[in-house]
């Protein structure tokens, strides 16, 4: 007898799953999904890139359309937002918003994909025109225009503020200086990137404001003041005014599991599903969930956290689909491995912070070191920094911090791998890391950190 899966939510993870979940079961499981926006398969991870320019258009930034996904045997429903799961009656409850039309469908398998909602502020003013979040491409499309429009309308220096200098903030910044647009990051942490230790955000900073970006840390936003038109002119933070054409609004985002919830299943303390290793919704056999709507385990820390990355959407996704597809894949948790840049500064972490450790109650040593991208008389070599934490006593890694110019970052991989199979500093000090003078020193700034670590935790 066919099997109905029904997947609510068609992105990364909601489509991993389905294409995962019909390749293995073929025609023996009815997939159909349901996405609530136009598109699917979209890659947001690139709406800075497309609204900076280095991507062309929305339609590059999609990895399938709608029409693939129907050709490969699934009833994808785009502008259709489900508005209620039914666990007992095993069925959703549908809205199609273009035709207003509702009704229910029954699923034997149910994936909750409904990913994140950014935190939008109940602030004063806050639905002005001209204040963006970037979540969707629609959110993209309408930043673009509203760029386009301000190029071809006004006179003089156009200035932009971005609220929130977490790693979107920050891409979302770059991207609005190179249309010319001077910036304002404002965010009330002491230091851009929380995702990074204090001391490692403050190199960020400084290297923003070498770039031209005023960097406004410690200040919390007001209200939003708009002009007679209802457009914004201007954001009240810590005391100033600080004039705007355009807002772009970056403070992260938190699991979109209202629905979820309201049905019944289990939500951890972040707010996200909690699953088992198979991206099975605990206590429901039928149920699974994936992506930024799910809590992840954390493998350092050993404890559950909000990790909403599209690296772990795609993969939990694939987990789920290939569970319902008959197969068996589990999703082993994560160390929190992260990338980003702005401008040429390269920003990546893996593993805790200092604050993680000791809210874990880890004791350790840091270490932070300088060294360059490339061999010290290589044409094209540039500073990079190294931060690392090691437990003390036992020398295992904890986590490492890197920020620095091109090539830098990508070094994070090697420290992930470290880091997830448990090695100690000194271990790591005879990893085979690749040298060569265009690529690296020769001792690589990954290795000399390790080295500084282990000789600290002998008391060298
Ligand atoms: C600007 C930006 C940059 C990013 N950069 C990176 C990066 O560099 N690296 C990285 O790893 N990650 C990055 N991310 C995060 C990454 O995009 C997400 O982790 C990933 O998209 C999560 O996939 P998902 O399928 O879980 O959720 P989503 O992509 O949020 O998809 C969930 C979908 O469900 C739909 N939906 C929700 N509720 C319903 C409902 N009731 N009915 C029907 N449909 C519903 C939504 O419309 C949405 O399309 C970035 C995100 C943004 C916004």
């Amino acid at each position: 007898m066919t099997e109905r899966l029904v997947v609510v939510g068609g992105d990364a993870a909601g489509m991993s799953a389905a294409a995962q979940a019909r390749r293995l079961r073929g025609d023996a499981l009815e997939v159909v999904a349901f996405e609530r926006g136009r598109y699917v398969s979209y890659s947001a991870c690139g709406i800075p890139y497309w609204v900076g320019g280095d991507v062309g258009s929305a339609d590059e930034l999609v990895a399938r359309t709608p029409e693939e996904h129907r050709r490969r045997g699934i009833d994808m429903r785009v502008c259709t937002e489900v508005e209620e799961i039914d666990l007992q009656r095993g069925e959703v409850r549908a809205r199609d918003r273009d035709g207003g039309r509702t009704y229910a469908l029954s699923f034997d398998q149910l994936v909750v994909a409904t990913g994140a909602e950014p935190v939008r502020p109940r602030l004063p003013g806050v639905d002005a025109q001209g204040i963006f979040g970037v979540q969707t491409l629609d959110d993209g499309e309408a930043l673009i225009a509203d760029l386009s429009r301000l190029a071809a309308a006004s006179e003089g220096p156009r200035r932009a503020v971005v609220v929130g200098c977490g790693y979107i903030g920050v891409e979302m910044a770059e991207a609005l200086m190179r249309h010319g647009l001077q910036v304002t990051l404002v965010d009330q942490a002491d230091e851009p990137m929380t995702t990074l230790d204090p001391d490692i955000g403050r190199l960020v900073h400084q290297a923003m404001e070498q770039m031209g970006c005023e960097v406004l840390t410690g200040v919390e936003v007001d209200g939003f003041e708009a002009d007679g038109e209802g457009r914004v002119r201007s954001v009240a933070a810590g005391g100033r005014t600080l004039p705007a054409d355009l807002v772009v609004l970056g403070l992260g985002v938190r699991p979109n599991t209202a629905l979820a919830g309201a049905a019944g299943l289990p939500l951890g303390d972040s707010g996200g599903l909690r699953t088992d290793l198979r991206m099975a919704v605990v206590g429901h056999g039928n149920v699974w969930a994936a992506g930024d709507c799910v809590e992840t385990f954390d493998r350092v820390s050993k404890s559950w956290v909000h990790v909403p990355l599209g690296t772990h959407a795609n993969k939990q996704g694939r987990v789920a689909g290939i569970n319902i597809g008959g197969g068996y894949a589990t999703f082993p948790g994560v160390v929190r491995t992260a990338i980003s840049k702005v401008c040429d500064l390269e920003i990546a972490r893996t593993g805790l912070r200092e604050s993680d450790a000791r809210r874990v109650g880890f004791r350790y040593e840091t270490v932070t070191i300088e060294s360059s991208t490339r061999a010290g008389y290589f044409p094209g070599t540039a500073p990079m920094t190294v931060k690392m934490l090691a437990e003390h006593g036992s020398g295992r890694l904890l986590g490492v911090q890197i920020v620095g110019q091109e090539g830098a970052a990508k070094r994070i991989d090697a420290c992930a791998v470290a880091l997830w199979n448990g090695m100690t500093v000194e271990e790591m000090t005879g990893l085979d890391l690749a040298y060569a003078p265009p690529f690296s020193p020769v001792w690589d700034p990954v290795l000399i950190a390790a080295r500084k670590a282990a000789d600290q935790l002998r008391g060298g």
